[in-house]
């Protein structure tokens, strides 16, 4: 298949980008790795006049600490974020995410940034971002504005930026210690895409309850979801296999499921209760 006709342009500057974006705000898409839009373009699902290549602008491929936060780069690819032995010590979720996304191909060109933004329903890193409560840096022409990970998903390929608003970094507050992370995944067998995805923060007090715990919902839904009832259920309690077991039946309560040729809604609501019951105990033991 070819992508309709477009003009394409690779600013070297953010400035740049954010100028070029806020002149064709109506027919312009920003390119990252091309692993979601390019294939969208090529069955004319997206059409846009004007490609804005980011590929080329300086400063948006990052991995560092500051003031108890990690940021991330939009641009960071998701092997940058699988090999960063730095992240496997200090929050193993970011590189656990990464490893489970695609192929080898997919993981050297694709960004974490155009994963969020692109918001599909099945994709890894909106459940690492609502586990982790990432904030996300909305950058235009008109400044900068953050976006908490929970408001950030709207809808199925739908989020919360402005049509000129480029997101320039991911800020995540580094785990504590007695913090345990986990991801779990069905891949589906054709794409890799998350089936049903759970990603698991969670965080020991001195006595072995459990003092703060996020869990982020991929695959089920049109959008990710945070399992607000697994948490509730989860907080202030000693997380033994039984209150793991009866916290996680909660984890499709209230979710309109989708269903499809692979996986029935009722099949995806059972998967997710049997992955978040799986991915929490993982979270347990990987405590330290
Ligand atoms: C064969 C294959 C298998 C895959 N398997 C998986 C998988 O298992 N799990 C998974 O999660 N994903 C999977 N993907 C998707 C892959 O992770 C993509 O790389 C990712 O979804 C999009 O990132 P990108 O950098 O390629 O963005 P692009 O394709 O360049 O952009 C995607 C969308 O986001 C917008 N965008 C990109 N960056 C920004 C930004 N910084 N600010 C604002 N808008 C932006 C673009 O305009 C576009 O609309 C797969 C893709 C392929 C081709």
């Amino acid at each position: 298949m070819i992508p309709a006709q477009f003009d394409y342009v690779a600013p070297t500057t953010l400035d740049e980008a954010l100028g070029l974006l806020a002149e064709h705000t109506d027919d312009a898409k920003i390119l990252a790795g091309g692993h979601s839009l390019i294939p969208a373009m090529k069955l004319r699902l997206a059409q846009p006049a004007l490609l804005i290549d980011i590929g080329r602008v300086r400063g948006l491929s990052y991995i560092r600490e500051e003031g108890g936060r990690i940021l991330v780069g939009a641009m960071t690819t998701h092997y940058q974020l699988e090999s960063n032995a730095r992240l496997r010590d200090i929050c193993p979720l970011l590189p656990e995410c990464a490893s489970s996304i695609g192929d080898v191909q997919v993981r050297n060109k694709g960004t974490i940034g155009g994963s969020l933004a692109h918001a599909d329903p099945a994709a890894d890193w909106p459940a690492a971002a609502v586990s982790l409560r990432a904030e996300l840096v909305a950058a235009s022409a008109r400044g900068e504005r953050v976006i908490a990970a929970d408001d950030f998903f709207v809808d199925m390929l739908t989020t919360a930026l402005r049509p000129d608003e480029v997101l320039r970094e991911i800020r995540i507050n580094a785990p504590p210690a007695r913090t345990g992370q986990s991801y779990m995944k069905v891949h589906h067998p054709a794409s890799g895409f998350a089936v049903v995805g759970v990603a698991v923060t969670l965080t020991l007090d001195g006595d072995g309850k459990c003092s703060s715990v996020g869990v982020g919902v991929t695959g089920v839904a049109t959008r990710v979801y945070r399992a607000a009832q697994v948490e509730n259920a989860l907080s202030g309690s000693t997380p033994d296999e039984q209150t793991i077991a009866d916290a996680a039946s909660h984890a499709a309560d209230g979710v309109d499921a989708n269903g499809d040729i692979y996986a029935s809604a009722d099949y995806r609501r059972h998967l997710a209760q049997v992955y978040t019951r799986r991915a929490v105990a993982a979270a347990v033991a990987n405590v330290r």
